[in-house]
């Protein structure tokens, strides 16, 4: 059954992601209810309703429920109990498992595993006992990652030798891990896919992600990977949303290490490495989260233009003051995207910005200008 524009979608989350997701759905005549415990949430703003609460508040859960014809997620932490419990009366896409196993590292990668998908070599380590041999089976370097609630590289404690495998246990709280080996990176990728009710999947196309102290700075499309890499991505994505049953919009990152992929991790909604799509595909990864989740057909993934999509951290915020967007928009092929929060903090994301050009080369020589150019007050 088709959830028609007139009807309210309920986004659980009120960051970025929810805030794009709700300038697509409004646009589409939708109305938006956020739920998110921030006042001043980026897309509690936009949303015609934002509920200003807990995740797990009951009240305003029954509320959402009350309101909604259907419902969404912009994060992974959303408590499974809960889209289970919202489940039983509407549609909420994704579902509770797909969200259960890639909420957690040690679910997500076990999953992966057991599935016949390539990963760094890993161990699971769920008390400090289990640091006990696990350099048997990875070998140094490696990084400690905490399996709940990282992101943007936190919650990781790089490991040099045995020693550190302890210090890396305090220093991340002494809970759940997995030790990862860290591997040789020739390059990172990503694949930002739809599958609809009917089990329709959609790629978008493949990208190339740069990260800087382990948060994105730079993704490039279409990626400078060999075409068979490319295929191989792209289907082995597609088997990660089938196998888990997914209904949405989802990401897969992968490593390249000696001219392998390797499957890094699942994001259960749109990622930061498919904003590109907002300026050059068709359909933007939002809009496709409102097809998906309303059982529309998928949109035009087509890429109109080569871009590079660049991250504004609050690092370029000097003093509290905002970059001179003159140095941007006064290019007539950059778009500048803010997600309106007002405090600037380093390593807080704050924007983007798409360059598109005649090709990458360029289209990444301009991107990196301008960034100099932000960064300097
Ligand atoms: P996000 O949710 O923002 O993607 P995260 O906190 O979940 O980030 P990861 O994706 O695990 O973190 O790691 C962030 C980055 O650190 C990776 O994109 C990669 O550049 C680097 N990294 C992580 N694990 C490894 C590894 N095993 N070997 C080499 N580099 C790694
Ligand atoms: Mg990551």
């Amino acid at each position: 059954m088709m959830i028609l524009p007139g009807s309210t979608l309920g986004m659980l989350g009120g960051g970025q992601l929810g805030r794009m997701f709700t300038i697509a759905a409004r646009n589409m005549g939708y109305e938006v209810i956020v739920l998110d415990p921030d006042k001043d949430s980026p897309a509690g703003k936009l949303a015609t309703n934002h509920i200003c609460a807990a995740y797990d508040d009951a009240t305003a859960l029954n509320k959402l429920n009350q309101s909604c014809d259907a419902i969404t997620t912009e994060f992974e932490n959303i408590p499974a109990a809960i889209l289970e419990t919202l489940a039983s009366s509407l549609p909420v896409r994704p579902g509770a498992k797909a969200v259960t196993i890639t909420q957690d590292r040690i679910h997500e990668k076990s999953f992966l595993r057991d599935s016949g998908f390539p990963t760094a070599p890993f161990v699971v380590v769920r008390s400090e006992a289990d640091l006990e041999g696990a350099l048997t089976h990875v070998s140094v370097p490696a990084i400690l990652k905490v399996s709940r609630f990282g992101y943007d590289g936190k919650g990781q404690y790089s490991v040099k030798s045995e020693s550190d495998c302890q210090s890396g246990w305090q220093a991340l709280g002494g809970n759940e891990c997995v030790l990862e080996q860290r591997v040789k990176l020739d390059v990172e990728i990503s694949v930002v896919l739809a599958r609809s009710t009917s089990g329709e999947v959609v790629t978008f196309p493949v990208g190339e992600n740069i990260h800087e102290d382990g948060i994105l700075d730079v993704s490039i499309v279409p990626a400078r990977v060999d075409d068979r890499l490319r295929e191989e991505a792209i289907t082995m994505a597609t088997e990660i949303a089938i196998a888990l049953d997914y209904i949405g919009v989802m990401a897969v990152e992968f490593f390249i290490s000696d001219g392998k992929l390797l499957v890094n991790e699942i994001a259960p909604r749109p990622h930061n490495s498919g904003h590109y799509t907002l300026d050059a595909t068709a359909t933007s990864q939002f809009e496709q989260q409102v097809r998906a989740l309303c059982g529309l057909p998928l949109g035009d993934t087509r890429l109109l233009s080569p871009v590079v999509m660049v991250n504004m951290l609050g690092d370029i915020w000097h003093g509290g003051n905002a970059p001179r967007w003159e140095k941007l928009l006064s290019h007539n092929n950059v778009m500048l995207h803010l997600y309106g929060k007002h405090e600037a903090r380093p390593g807080r994301k704050m924007g983007h910005f798409n360059v598109l050009d005649r090709d990458v080369d360029s289209a990444l020589k301009l991107a990196r200008d301008i960034q100099k150019q932000l960064a300097t007050p």
